[in-house]
């Protein structure tokens, strides 16, 4: 029953109208979840939704989006972070909805960065949606490889910036949508096989959970090999990943 069939590894699962149902699913249906968050105080439900669920693994989040909005996440955060192995939403977005936050989130993303690297053992799903360099600046400043894993959530940086993130240690987590456009197909081309991690950051994309099929087809045609042979690998790395 807890034998994985496939990897989604970043997933608002408390976001789908329908989502008690949609944490059992993810259980039934063998898929582990990385099920991320967007504000600490979701923190407490998303652990009681999935404790029957050991394929689910809940993270404790902080998204760059809402930072400006709820100031006070920041304590709530610090407060749960003890009970939690796996951290994410978390990150920079610079894009020009959320740029006016800039310095707040960076912040907020930096203190992030430092309580993980003192607690030490964190697996941490990290957005940085036009701020990849700020992103990697601060994970090479403030949490150092021995002090936690850094998984980037819907990568699209630059083919330096992806061979830097390679060198940080850091996984990628990749989704069908990202692979629509030739620019990313190119990026996503160069990021090794063992460091390449499968997600749907649904429902935003309008997947379902674990919906990664298309996506397992996609880094199989860019690797040139069998979809299924990507999808072991992705448990292969996955493991690992979690043996850290
Ligand atoms: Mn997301």
């Amino acid at each position: 029953m807890n034998i994985p069939e496939l990897v989604d590894y970043h997933c608002h699962v408390d976001l789908y109208p329908d989502y008690v149902n949609q944490f059992a699913r993810c259980q039934e249906q063998r898929k582990i979840t990385l099920a991320v968050t967007t504000t600490p105080r979701a923190w407490r439900r998303n652990v009681e939704l999935a404790r029957n669920a050991p394929l689910i693994r809940v993270a404790l989040g902080l998204h760059p989006q809402l930072v400006a909005e709820f100031p006070n996440d920041l304590s709530t955060f610090r407060e749960h972070l003890p009970e939690a192995r796996f951290v994410g939403e978390v990150g920079i977005d610079k894009s020009p909805r959320f740029y006016q936050s800039y310095d707040q989130q960076k912040e907020t993303f930096d203190e992030v960065l430092a309580l993980c690297s003192k607690a030490g053992g964190k697996i941490l799903s990290v957005h940085s949606v036009w701020a990849t360099r700020d992103v990697l600046d601060s994970i090479t400043s403030i949490l150092p490889a021995d002090k936690g894993r850094v998984v980037l959530h819907w990568f699209a940086g630059t083919f330096a910036e992806v061979g830097r993130a390679i060198e940080l240690g850091c996984y990628f987590s990749i989704n069908a949508e990202m692979l629509k456009k030739q620019k990313q197909r190119a990026l996503v081309e160069r990021i090794p096989l063992d460091r390449i991690l499968t997600e749907t950051d649904g429902p935003f994309t309008g997947l379902q959970p674990g919906e990664v099929t298309k996506c397992t087809e996609e880094l199989g045609i860019l690797h040139r090999i069998n979809p299924i042979e990507v999808n072991r690998r992705v448990l292969e790395n996955v493991r690992i990943l979690e043996s850290f």
